[in-house]
């Protein structure tokens, strides 16, 4: 009995001891436990959510107990109880507004994202229960601090008992065992819930994705492509929008007149109702769209892009673009772009800017002054990006009201969903205009405009943006719409001859064939098979995340 007692004695005292490490270095965990709990949507991702949490809190409370009760620990407690608090914050704004946990593709897109952008993003998003959130973690934080680390009682604690695990055989080797257990679970079992872990792996594959598009994508000829040329004259242009779904399109059957000027001349379009993009972000979905790259060969080593194929094919080829490009060399379709034999980056500013995509036509028009016979020409428009109150000028400020067909009916929702609806009423008439200046060329032309993805904006989740965890339809579909010129029509007079063309399912993933096909440039690896235009096209399965039929959802 005696013997027993002078192991709980001591250890109790230690355990008492203990209590405000444990509260300061907990506490995060206990919110992350109890408000994450009202977000998640699946049991299974909370409950694994809850026990990482929970491991990683462990992991740093035997770091600390294992320093000398200095000053040192004491600061540490601090740091790592920030840096706890602060991962609950992240985690849980992603709950709250994605219902899910932060992946890998969201990261890749705050990888290219400068800090500007990032205040955006946040002014975008913050809204009064983050904002609460925010307040009330930082109060708790500074509260239990001052109360526990910097009181007297605890000095007394933290430099009377000695180092915790060293004190005592038992315990020391109880901290221990937990210690190295829960670091080699964190590591195998639970690396998707470990924002820290991710991020530096995601940030490696990222800088592979560079360093390959770097060597492969950003030169204007590619030795992975055999290309045949032909003479034909020509102006082509393919316009990639930005965050637009076809869900918020007149021209697709929304309610709202949000594309007059394209549906005047419907007759003149070819509109395919049935093409997705194989992901929610630009730089994700671009990088397939534009290149060989697919779901079943992502960054391919060999890759060659549709810049490069029009390079090879003789075009004078430009790449006109009102996006930032984030230090010319950086952003990863501003790599595919610098393939082309002119570039303009029109526009310097950052999404958070006030930015209007009608800074090109004063290019475009001299581009189409010149007298080069064969010109292809790459718009990437800014389009619906957020903030989309920044992207019309205030005279397309034309919807106000709430729209019946909006899902989810608030104050927030009215007002998003009309700078939304604004956004797209411009956009077409941007997409308009260009198809009016290549008409008055009167030359063989095509004008095809799509978006490099989706956006839903309340229409099947309770907020607005584009991100892969949540992956709704409405982030996916995108229009895909198509002018040719009467030039261009009697030269090709085989296109759309079947009547079901148009309702083909698209993933836009192998647009480089279907590019092919509509520019008549023939290349080695072309697949007939994946050209929407084609006689010989095949409906395949449009794989999307990890491998989730995008059609049997
Ligand atoms: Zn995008």
């Amino acid at each position: 009995m005696l013997n027993i007692l002078k192991y709980i004695k001591p250890l109790k005292r230690e355990v008492n001891n203990l209590f405000p490490i444990v509260v300061l270095l907990y506490y995060p965990f206990i919110i992350l436990s109890t408000i994450g709990a009202c977000y998640l949507p699946s049991l299974w991702s909370y409950i694994r959510e809850v026990i990482a949490f929970g491991l990683l809190t462990s992991v740093l409370f035997v770091v600390t107990s294992l320093f000398s009760p200095t000053k040192l620990r004491k600061y540490l407690i601090v740091i790592f109880n920030l840096i706890l608090s602060a991962l609950v914050f992240i985690k849980l704004i992603f709950y709250q507004q994605f219902g899910a946990k932060i992946n890998a593709s969201a990261l890749f897109v705050v990888f290219e994202t400068n800090t500007e952008e990032a205040s955006g993003f946040i002014s975008d998003y913050i809204n009064k229960s983050i904002l609460f959130l925010f307040i009330g973690l930082l109060l708790l934080s500074i509260f239990l601090v001052k109360r526990l680390l910097f009181s007297a009682k605890f000095d007394e604690y933290i430099f009377v008992v000695p180092r915790l695990c060293f004190k005592n055989n038992v315990l020391k080797g109880f901290v221990m065992f937990l210690f190295l257990l829960s670091g080699y679970v964190i590591f195998t079992m639970f690396y998707d819930e470990n924002i820290i872990i991710k991020g530096l792996s995601s940030y490696n594959e990222y800088l592979e994705l560079k360093e390959c598009l770097k060597t492969n994508l950003a030169k204007e000829r590619s030795e992975n492509i055999k290309v045949f040329p032909n003479n034909d004259e020509a102006t082509y242009v393919v316009i990639i929008g930005e965050s637009t779904s076809r869900w918020h399109m007149q021209l697709y059957d929304y309610n709202r007149e949000t594309n007059p000027l394209l549906t005047e001349i419907k007759d003149e379009l070819f509109v395919f109702s049935n093409v997705i993009s194989p992901h929610t972000h630009t730089i994700l979905s671009l990088e397939k769209v534009l290149t060989l790259s697919d779901y079943w060969y992502p960054n391919k080593d060999d890759n060659a892009s549709i810049v490069q194929l029009a390079n090879h094919a003789g075009f004078s080829t430009y790449w006109l673009s009102n996006q930032r490009p984030v230090g010319i060399h950086e952003s990863i379709p501003t790599m595919i772009g610098n393939a082309a034999k002119y570039k303009y980056y029109v526009n310097s500013d950052d999404t958070f800017h006030d930015v209007y995509d009608e800074k090109i036509f004063p290019y475009l028009d001299n581009i189409l002054k010149s007298e080069l016979p064969k010109k292809m020409i790459f718009i990437h428009l800014i389009g619906t990006h957020t903030s989309y109150k920044r992207r019309y000028p205030e005279k397309f400020n034309y919807f106000s009201g709430e729209n019946s067909k909006t899902k989810f009916k608030h104050e927030n929702s009215l007002d998003v969903v009309n700078e939304y609806d604004n956004a797209v009423r411009y956009n077409d008439s941007i997409v308009r205009t260009i198809i009016e200046k290549i008409k008055e060329q009167n030359t063989n032309s095509y004008v095809l405009y799509f978006s490099d993805h989706g956006e839903d904006v309340f229409d099947i989740m309770d907020s607005f943006g584009h991100n892969e965890i949540n992956g709704t339809k409405p982030m996916y579909d995108v229009p895909f719409v198509i002018w040719l010129s009467e030039k261009y029509k009697r030269k090709n007079n085989s296109f759309f001859t079947t009547n079901d063309v148009l309702e083909r399912s698209y993933n836009l993933e192998d647009f480089i064939h279907s590019f092919s096909d509509l520019s008549n440039i023939s290349f080695d690896q072309f697949n007939p098979s994946k050209s929407v235009f084609n006689k010989e096209y095949v409906k395949s399965k449009r794989l999307i995340k990890n491998g989730i039929d995008y059609d049997e959802r």
